[in-house]
């Protein structure tokens, strides 16, 4: 299993401190990685940087050659790939096949995207044209849930506008990534992507660094913001991907059968733990008692297990910390009147298990509601007035996403216009699209991610202003 870093085309082993990379189906060791020291961090940026002297004037067709060679790479090496996120995420097989797909195929949609040049007539007819120019190096650190397809949502979209890149992958989850910039170091110049590995003091020392012109960072707020306080210095600019506390909202006429699979998909998309999960349910009294029963049904027929098991459909909580965080959760809405109404297993096995687990008779006030849970617990909340949904989707400090799920979607509409969050979906959740803009409001995050907008936070403005001698 390779744990070297790839720094400047070269792979190297860190020089700092050793941390170990667990499965989280069985807590044994997958490797033991050597942390990048800071004279390592800046190696990465100082071949960012050289690289970027010729790499911001590459051609596009060279461009998407070379992401034409690396989405084929990717897909000849999806099951090997998909093979290490189960190892290291803890997620099933099928999941991790997907994973790596849609990374894939997320790849050829920026590929597909044109930076547009805008030209403007001034009131005196004099002509001027506005170019979108790449910022030089960019450093992007990555969380653990998602750890393929996170990474390809950060290197991409800058590779596009023609920056440098140096990844930092979360310590729970590198080995993924070291393979994705193993294969994209295959197809570009050294120096143009490369990843350092360790913990959070090394994507400190990253995201510090004076030359590093942006951060694009997927994580937790508490993390973002901390990065957000040191860009001050160097007026660097920040994408933050942050936490969320995604509300979905039930009302009356919905078909109980038809909604109930894709609730229960879009609240436990990878174990809950994905920032756009729908992380609190507002069911109207109407169809409460018949969706809460439904959806411990489909709970209840998971199979729990090691994500390398063919019969599992749901894997365990990546880490200890995280698992140690959904019981309490748990346990404390139980001691406050929350009643559990799916199945609570047994485990024999020492990986991280958490069964599907929906509470109900819980309400603004207690944690699971309030907090973002990020593993697979769902609290469900019964409404008799839409407006106590309303109210209480946007009660809380974040404003990733929420979904409104009814027949008439013209209420629904009007219901997702008034909802303070990035992205609203009627009748779903979670699916984002690399076409349409993603980040949060309020403590959800600064910036967007995806489609033309997202690239183009990659690029900084030049005006041109031509007059003629
Ligand atoms: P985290 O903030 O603990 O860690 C994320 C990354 O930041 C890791 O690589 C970590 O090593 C690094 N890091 C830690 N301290 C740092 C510091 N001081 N400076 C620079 N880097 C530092 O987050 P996590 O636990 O890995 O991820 C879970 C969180 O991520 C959840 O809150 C989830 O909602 C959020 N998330 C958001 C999105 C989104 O698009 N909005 C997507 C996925 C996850």
């Amino acid at each position: 299993m390779n744990t070297n870093m790839l720094i400047n085309g070269t792979q190297v082993a860190g020089t700092a401190e050793n941390f170990e990379v667990l499965n989280p189906a069985n807590e044994t060791v997958l490797a033991t990685v050597a942390s990048a020291s800071v004279e390592q961090v800046n190696d990465a940026i100082q071949a960012a940087a050289h690289a970027f002297k010729t790499w911001q004037f590459v051609s596009d067709a060279d461009l998407q050659n070379a992401f034409a060679h690396i989405v084929k790479d990717i897909r000849q090496e999806k099951d090997d790939i998909a093979r290490l996120i189960t190892l290291e995420q803890g997620k099933p097989f099928g999941l991790a096949q997907f994973e790596v797909d849609a990374g894939a195929n997320w790849i050829e949609y920026v590929a597909s995207l044109e930076i547009p040049v805008e030209t403007i007539q001034d009131p005196s007819g004099k002509t001027i044209q506005v170019f979108n120019r790449p910022l030089g190096v960019v450093a992007s650190i990555t969380p653990w849930n998602w750890p393929f397809m996170i990474v390809i949502w950060h290197l991409f979209p800058a590779l596009k506008a023609k920056n440098c890149i140096v990844n930092k992958p979360s310590e729970y989850t590198p080995l993924s990534t070291i393979k994705l910039v193993e294969i994209i170091n295959r197809h570009l110049p050294k120096g143009v992507c490369s990843v350092v590995l360790g913990k959070g003091a090394v994507g400190q020392a990253l995201s510090e660094h004076p030359e590093v012109a942006k951060v694009t960072f997927t994580g937790s707020t508490r993390t973002g913001q901390s990065i957000l306080s040191h860009s001050v210095e160097s007026l660097k600019g920040v994408v933050l991907e942050l936490g969320g506390n995604d509300i979905g909202i039930v009302l009356g006429d919905v078909d109980v059968d038809a909604v109930a699979p894709r609730i229960f998909g879009s609240a436990f998309l990878n174990m809950g733990q994905t920032c756009a999960a729908l992380k609190r349910l507002y069911v109207h009294e109407s169809v409460y008692d018949q969706l809460t029963q439904k959806l411990a049904e489909i709970a209840d027929a998971q199979v729990v297990g090691d994500g390398l098991d063919t019969t599992t459909t749901f894997g365990p909580i990546q880490n200890r910390m995280q698992y140690n965080k959904v019981k309490s959760l748990i346990d404390d809405a139980v001691a406050q009147g929350g009643e559990i109404i799916t199945q609570q297993g047994e485990f024999t096995a020492s990986g991280y298990y958490v069964r599907p687990t929906l509470v109900t008779h819980v309400q603004a006030g207690v944690a699971l509601v309030d907090e973002e849970q990020f593993g697979p617990v769902l609290p469900i909340v019964k409404f008799s007035h839409i407006d106590e949904a309303i109210t209480a989707a946007n009660s809380t400090c974040f404003g990733l996403g929420g979904s409104v799920w009814s027949k008439d979607i013209e209420q629904a509409q009007q219901i997702a216009s008034q909802l303070e969050t990035g992205t609203v979906w009627i009748n779903s959740h979670a699916d984002v699209s690399p076409a349409a803009p993603f980040g949060g409001w309020k403590l959800s995050g600064l910036g967007y991610s995806f489609g033309l907008s997202g690239l183009l936070l990659f690029t900084k403005k030049q005006a041109i202003h031509v007059t003629a001698e």
